[in-house]
């Protein structure tokens, strides 16, 4: 303990963000880089149309979380942040890593709709680039004239990831239109290609000739792909067993 500054508060999740990405791998590394919609659902203790009065004033909000799939495996000093190609160390509080001594993150959302489902009060977003189950410790809006800052520098990440072509194989794209239409999933196509056009391998992998089928989770679908000529190519889709 920090004797010192320390404080006496149980953090409680707040809510909990519902998204298409059911695993680690594929996540956009930041939030806004993909436009997929996803949910914020108020906690019961919290769960009170009142609690979020006036939000929907806000076209952004900040969701503060906390990386709960990784507060096991602890953290270090310093990473190996992936946009420098895993080689070279930076302090951990000069990147975004996920791990970290309290585990918490933070992201800038689009607020589309405040709406009540089955009973609890949800935030309809997008943008964000959080795990589905992520506990939300804040929710608070995001204001313009303090938080967006002209001319910031923006270290080692000064602009998006470079996106990478994707291309679809015939079975691919007859599989994701059916599945679309069967599930009302709008636009997955779009998403599948976006989420891929991040390239989600590691910097390593993307370094030298590359011959593995990789997978993404998504919704309740596996998409499998891989590298043909500097392109992703989706192979095909297969509901998530
Ligand atoms: N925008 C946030 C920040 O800067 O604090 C998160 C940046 S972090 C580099 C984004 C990555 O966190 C995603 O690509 C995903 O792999 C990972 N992630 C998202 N939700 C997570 C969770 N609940 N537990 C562990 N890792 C998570």
């Amino acid at each position: 303990k920090y004797s010192e500054q320390s404080f006496n508060s149980q953090i409680e999740a707040v809510a909990i963000c519902r998204t298409p990405y059911k695993q680690k791998f594929g996540i956009p590394r930041q939030p806004g880089l993909v436009n997929v919609r996803g949910w914020v659902e108020l906690a019961p203790h919290v769960n009170n149309i009142d609690a979020v009065r006036g939000i929907e004033q806000y076209s952004h909000l900040w969701l503060l979380f906390c990386f709960h799939e990784n507060l096991a495996q602890g953290w270090k000093n310093t990473v190996r942040p992936p946009r420098l190609g895993g080689n070279e160390k930076l302090g951990v509080f000069a990147t975004r890593s996920t791990f970290r001594p309290n585990g918490i993150g933070q992201s800038v959302v689009k607020l589309h709709n405040v709406v009540q489902r089955n009973g609890k009060v949800c935030l309809e977003i997008s943008g964000m680039d959080l795990l589905d189950g992520t506990p939300i410790i804040d929710i608070k809006p995001y204001i313009p004239f303090s938080d967006a800052i002209d001319n910031a520098s923006g270290g080692i990440a000064q602009s998006a990831p470079q996106l990478i072509d994707v291309q679809f194989s015939q079975l691919a794209e007859s599989q994701l239109a059916e599945y679309s239409s069967e599930n009302k999933v709008a636009d997955l196509k779009q998403v599948v290609n976006d989420v891929l056009a991040q390239d989600p391998r590691p910097a390593y992998k993307k370094a030298k000739a590359d011959a593995k089928i990789y997978q993404v989770a998504l919704y309740d679908i596996d998409i499998f792909w891989h590298l043909n000529n500097d392109k992703i190519e989706v192979i095909e889709i297969k509901p998530t067993s």
